[in-house]
């Protein structure tokens, strides 16, 4: 008897009609001889309707009450599927996050989990009652209703996993697996049958939208055996998130995927006096006001002056802009610009390790097709370049091209 852990997107309880029919997938792992617990979103679109709805009455919602409000989203659609399911004649029971509980911080609509009490949990299964629990959601210390960050139920089943010991945890998505970059740009993008935890986690941050990069970081953590599935389609395999003791299983391809990210907006801080504390006074500015920064370069400009570069949200370019401008006689600055068209684009791959020179193929690729590079950064395992926005897909279809990314690998 093993023990699986189901979670269903948004999308996958979009309509009574697709819940029905996860209800069916459920009773089927079940029938098979499965304890199965099951973590749903919200019906797609129901978050964002509830956050437009708060953001009618304050500008600003009250983080306390904008999480009771949030929370009701996967509280419908937990009802649903446990009806569905009895419908169907197999026995379950819905809870709330607080019900069951999940226990997090105080830090509303971010929380983190600290604890997972599965007693509730234990007696179903041992009554062969499918659980059904609500993504997303968990409760304080103090009783208050906690959401742990969009996307955040696929953190739930990953702690859920963890917390039971599940066999596995299967993200149950729109899409059948994680695929080598998204095929909406790249039509010969392939499935991956596997991909390693640290690939999956540069993906997750580097703009791929398969998984809440911290489900994957919790995976990583209490190595949680994670496959991500389609709901909408019979029979795949999907992708298996490998760990180091499952290297024989591994595809040993130098690059294994690309990511981009349009979210990017690129500041630069021009003729600085370079002396020491600089990129602390620009950076720490910016830092105050809790906007995050991701690509940095720091250049020798002329005559005792440095230049500074950095990028940041799209959604934070103005607000950047308007902090550095009102710092900028302390910081004695010459200039302060910036463009908000890049993007960033990225590969990914274990075999980097291994593999010398995939930088400078990534870098003659794009000169090749004229495509100018404003900032690199890199990892083990990452090359990250930020270009026009305009090149997005170009770069995109080249560097799967030239990585042979269409190509399934020969073991
Ligand atoms: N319903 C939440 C959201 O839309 C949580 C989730 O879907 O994972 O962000
Ligand atoms: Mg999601």
């Amino acid at each position: 008897m093993t023990l699986i852990v189901q979670k269903y997107g948004g999308t996958s309880v979009g309509s009574a009609e697709r819940i029905k029919n996860v209800a069916r997938r459920v009773a089927r792992a079940h029938q098979n001889g499965h304890d199965v617990v099951v973590v749903v979103s919200a019906m797609s679109g129901e978050t964002n309707r509830l956050v437009a709805l708060a953001q009618e009455i304050q500008d600003y919602p009250d983080p306390r009450e904008m999480d009771a409000v949030l929370a009701t989203g996967e509280q419908v659609t937990i009802g649903l599927l446990a009806m569905a399911l009895k419908s169907i004649g197999v026995a379950a029971r819905s809870y709330t996050g607080w019900q069951v509980a999940i226990q997090t911080d105080n830090a509303h609509t971010k929380a983190r989990i600290h604890h997972i009490d599965d007693a509730a949990i234990r007696a179903d299964l041992a009554a062969h009652r499918v659980v059904v629990i609500a993504g997303f959601q968990g409760v304080d210390n103090e009783g208050n209703i906690t959401t742990l960050g969009r996307g955040g139920s696929d953190t739930s089943a990953v702690a859920l996993a963890a917390a039971l010991k599940a066999d596995e945890c299967q993200i149950y998505t729109d899409v059948d697996g994680v695929y080598t970059t998204d095929p909406r740009v790249v039509p010969e993008a392939r499935r991956l049958n596997t991909i390693s935890f640290e690939e999956m986690l540069e993906l997750a941050s580097l703009g791929s939208k398969v998984l809440q990069i911290r489900s994957v970081e919790f995976a990583g953590k209490y190595k949680v055996r994670l496959r991500v599935l389609s709901s909408l389609e019979e029979g795949g395999n999907g992708t298996l998130i490998t760990f180091e003791e499952d290297k024989h299983m591994m595809e040993e391809a130098a690059v294994s995927g690309i990511a981009f990210d349009k979210n990017q907006a690129r500041i630069n801080v021009r003729g600085v006096p370079d002396k020491p504390g600089i990129a602390f006074q620009i950076l720490g500015a910016v830092a105050e006001a809790n906007i995050e920064v991701d690509m940095i370069i720091q250049n020798v400009g002329a005559e005792g002056t440095t230049d500074f570069s950095f990028t940041v949200p799209r959604s934070e370019y103005q607000s950047t802009l308007d902090i550095l401008h009102k710092a900028q006689k302390n910081i004695g600055a010459r200039e302060i610009c910036g463009d908000d068209t890049v993007c960033k684009v990225s590969i990914v791959g274990m075999g980097m390790r291994s593999h010398v020179g995939i930088a400078s193929t990534m870098f003659r690729t794009l000169a090749e097709e004229g495509i100018n590079i404003q900032m690199i950064s890199t990892s083990e395992i990452k090359v990250s370049v930020l270009i026009d926005e305009k090149y997005l897909e170009l770069a995109t279809r080249v560097l799967h091209r030239v990585f042979e990314l269409d190509k399934v690998p020969q073991h």
